[in-house]
């Protein structure tokens, strides 16, 4: 019997153990730290034997192959070891992929994934199609694959999982973006990143569409460079194309096979140059799947967004308050200043990856009034913006909302989007998000 080791045990690990085990597979699962509790019970529901807090070497080095959970870098001594011995290390998609025969459309980039692979979820799902969504988000695709039924996924997936993957193929694939990031996991070589996150396109044939932004530099120069099968659907914010997606004044025009949609920007439901493109990206999709232009239409008015990336809390006294507390570099930070057209006090702080803030300046001078910091250490932010607002400290979330209430007036915003992580004060940029809205809706 083949032997599959999953290393991690974590929502896509457990989901890849499962469905190995429903498939018949000797099956062992590993991770390093604790496992949750209620993965271990699901564990033990399926009678896979596993192991926590350390890796047996002699139970995983004797796999014929090996299910990596996204997390583990391939430097660790482990898989060093796991590759030296030739044992295929492939990561939870592409396992999954092996038994699925569903539509798959599959959201790649550096930011928007979550949002746009939401939404395109909500398209299908509201056209009343048989979707399931998974990858990077909510519930193991594997465990779905092992468990339910589905006619379509829309898969979110990291350059991170995307390394995983060899003989997977995407009907659609999107690729929103390529900016700098993760580059500590890629030798610290930017056209490695790029590589992870082109490989969404492999196998694809020419029945199979590649969805992505003309406006993207970085994503121009590679496509610029390869040859690629699938029929090639572009969006653009700064050219009127043939195909594809595009803006002209303030209509988005979407135009696939000679089918055509358009709509006005400002009946879009999710707000902000960044959030037309992931719309627009979505509403290309729905256009490949032959959903009516009425149910399109109604979709992308009505989403609600998703929870800490510019979730509306609470409007006090006509001081509106966002959480966009997923904005975690400088980059979405600027799309959430951007989108935002009344006077904001921003909230910014947390712990910094090495953060440039120049790209920022001219929002702050021009829709900030006052910056209040949340996080343990603000030099930083002192050095870049003393000579432009007045910038204060608070230490805790309850302690922030207070500070922006008594600085607000009628018609501002106060703007969760810290450009920094949150593990100085907070779990998770989630828990930051929560605690803040718990916050708001004490004052
Ligand atoms: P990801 O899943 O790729 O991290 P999210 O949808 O969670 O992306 O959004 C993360 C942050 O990036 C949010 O704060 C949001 O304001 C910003 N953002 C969303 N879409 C885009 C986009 N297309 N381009 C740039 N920034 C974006």
């Amino acid at each position: 019997m083949k032997r599959i080791v999953v290393l991690g045990g974590g929502e896509s690990g457990v989901g890849a153990a499962v469905l190995a085990k429903v498939k018949d597979f000797d099956v062992f699962l590993s991770d390093s730290t604790a496992i949750k509790d209620e993965y271990k019970e699901t564990l033990t529901k399926y009678s896979i034997p596993f192991e926590e807090g350390g890796h047996s070497y002699d139970k995983i080095l004797n796999a014929d192959e090996v299910i990596k959970s996204p997390g583990i870098p391939e430097t660790v001594p482990l898989v060093q070891e796991i590759y030296s011995r030739n044992i295929p290390v492939i990561s939870e998609i592409e396992f999954a992929g092996r038994y699925d025969s569903a539509k798959k459309i599959c959201i790649t980039g550096s930011n928007g994934k979550t949002t746009t692979t939401s939404l395109i979820y909500y398209l299908l799902k509201n056209a009343g199609l048989n979707v399931g969504l998974g990858g990077n988000i909510g519930k193991s695709y594997a465990m779905q694959v092992a468990t339910e039924q589905h006619d379509i996924y829309v898969l979110e997936l990291s350059s991170f999982q995307l390394d995983g993957m060899y003989d997977f193929k995407a009907d659609i694939a999107v690729l929103l973006n390529i900016t700098p990031d993760h580059l500590d996991r890629y030798g610290y070589v930017m056209q490695n990143y790029v590589n992870a996150k082109f490989r969404i396109t492999r196998n694809m044939s020419k029945d199979d569409c590649f969805i992505f932004c003309a406006d993207d530099d970085i994503t121009m120069g590679k496509l610029n460079k390869i040859v690629l099968q699938a029929k090639k659907l572009p969006f653009s914010q700064e050219q009127k194309l043939d195909e594809g997606a595009w803006v002209d004044g303030d209509r988005m025009h979407v135009s696939v096979d000679g089918d055509k949609y358009d709509m006005m920007l400002d009946e879009l439901s999710i707000k902000g140059k960044h959030n037309v493109y992931n719309s627009m990206a979505a509403a290309i999709a729905g256009k490949v799947m032959k959903i009516a232009n009425k149910s399109i239409r109604e979709s992308l008015m009505s989403f609600e967004g998703v929870e800490h990336r510019m979730e509306k809390v609470l409007s006090i006294g006509g001081v509106l308050y966002i959480n966009d507390s997923k904005a975690t570099n400088v980059n979405s930070t600027w799309y959430a200043l951007e989108s935002v057209k009344t006077p904001i006090v921003l909230i910014l702080g947390g712990k910094d990856k090495g953060n440039d803030y120049t790209p920022i300046y001219d929002l702050v001078k021009e829709k900030v009034k006052c910056i209040v910091c949340l996080g343990v250490d603000n030099k930083k932010i002192h050095d870049c913006f003393d000579s432009m607002v007045p910038v204060y400290e608070t230490l805790s979330a309850e302690e922030c909302v207070k500070k922006c209430a008594s600085l607000a007036v009628e018609g501002d915003t106060v703007l969760l989007s810290p450009c920094c992580a949150s593990f100085d004060l907070f779990k998770s940029y989630e828990d930051r998000g929560r605690q803040f809205k718990e916050a708001v809706r004490k004052l």
